[in-house]
């Protein structure tokens, strides 16, 4: 059967901090009843040397299809509107050192048995684009300080509430697992959860995600932040915890068993912080919930620790683990 398509290509360009690009094809896909699966869809390519991704006179780049989803934020009613996230190649067939996608497909080889579960808090500052200032925000100083803004209720402690719920409703749309969402400590910054979800799909679910929300955005003439430490005081900033279980945590476990995996997190903190997102130390120190980003700690219910147990998780010793050190703005595929 044959379907005139909207195809929104996705992908991650070669910034340090990486942002998501797209670019829009409309084509014929043939297919056996009209349902589009990923292996539907063609390669593409793209010009990588305007991305971070390639030389001017060697600048092909090629785009692989991995997911699909249906695009709840076409603004035309084009009739078969697909969202297509794809991973970088080069022309040789090999995976572009920027993507980090293929080295997480890589290291997941084999888990399967282990059944990972994973579920990410995406924090994020809604923003004013022309005055460079979380929405909402007076011009010149600040608005009150931190205190009624967390799940705050009323049109002075809460801004853009419309767009998080409709953000929610469209993810939900495109069967993303988003979970929940709130208000943040700071006025403007808010949350949403992804998950659980296996690891290479909790990732592509939570870029998805980043991307309806900017869309979502640039429909009200705002824009999305995703920096750590926006501002800089007693202002908290932002971070995109990663929760996650093994079905051994959530069916076993002991209190030994948790120990060590919590100590086998520590081991390797200094690693684990160089790939958490550009800017953390402004974010992680030691106040604002956070641990300080040279220290390594964990504990029951404890927001200053790098690692919370979850109270439901040291009851039973069994469960999932909270590691509260990655940034907002953290690449899933290199932090998971
Ligand atoms: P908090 O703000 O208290 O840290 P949230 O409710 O915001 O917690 O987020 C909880 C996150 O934990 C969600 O992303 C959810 O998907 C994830 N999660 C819940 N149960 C599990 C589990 N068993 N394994 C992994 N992740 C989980
Ligand atoms: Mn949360
Ligand atoms: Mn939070
Ligand atoms: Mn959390």
């Amino acid at each position: 059967m044959r379907t005139n398509c909207k195809m929104e290509y996705l992908w991650l360009d070669g910034y340090e901090t990486p942002n998501i690009r797209s670019k829009t094809r409309y084509m014929t896909i043939e297919s056996e009843d009209g349902s589009m699966t990923v292996k539907d869809i063609p390669e593409w390519g793209f010009d990588g040397s305007s991305t971070e991704q390639a030389s001017g006179n060697d600048s092909d780049c090629i785009l692989k299809p991995v997911s699909i989803f249906l695009n709840p934020v076409d603004s035309t009613s084009f009739p078969n509107s697909y969202l297509v996230l794809c991973e970088v190649f080069n022309k040789d067939g090999t995976p572009h050192p920027s993507n980090h996608r293929s080295s997480l497909r890589e290291a997941c080889e084999g888990t399967d048995d282990l059944e990972m579960w994973l579920g990410i808090e995406q924090e994020y500052t809604v923003m004013d684009p022309e005055k460079g200032r979380p929405y909402g925000w007076p011009d010149m100083g600040y608005p009150q300080p931190q205190g009624r803004y967390y799940c705050g209720v009323g049109g002075d402690v809460v801004k853009m509430r419309d767009l998080a719920h409709q953000h929610a409703m469209c993810c939900l749309d495109s069967k993303i697992p988003l979970c929940g969402a709130n208000a943040e400590v700071m006025l403007s910054q808010w949350e949403y959860q992804i998950g659980p979800a296996s690891p290479t799909n909790v990732c592509d679910y939570l870029w998805v995600s980043r991307y309806i929300l900017e869309i979502l955005a640039e429909s009200v003439g705002a824009s999305i932040s995703l920096d750590p430490k926006l501002i800089k005081g007693d202002w908290n900033g932002s971070g995109a915890h990663i929760n996650f279980s093994t079905k051994f945590m959530r069916e076993v476990g002991g209190k030994d068993y948790i120990d060590d995996v919590c100590n086998s997190l520590g081991e390797s903190h200094e690693d684990h912080i160089a790939n958490y997102g550009v800017g953390n130390e402004q974010r992680l120190t030691g106040t604002h919930e956070t641990q300080h980003i040279n220290e390594f700690t964990y504990g029951e219910s404890d927001r200053g620790a790098s690692i919370r147990i979850p109270h439901s998780t040291a009851e039973g010793h069994k469960g999932y683990l909270e590691d509260r050190r990655p940034a907002s703005n953290m690449d899933p595929y290199k932090a998971v």
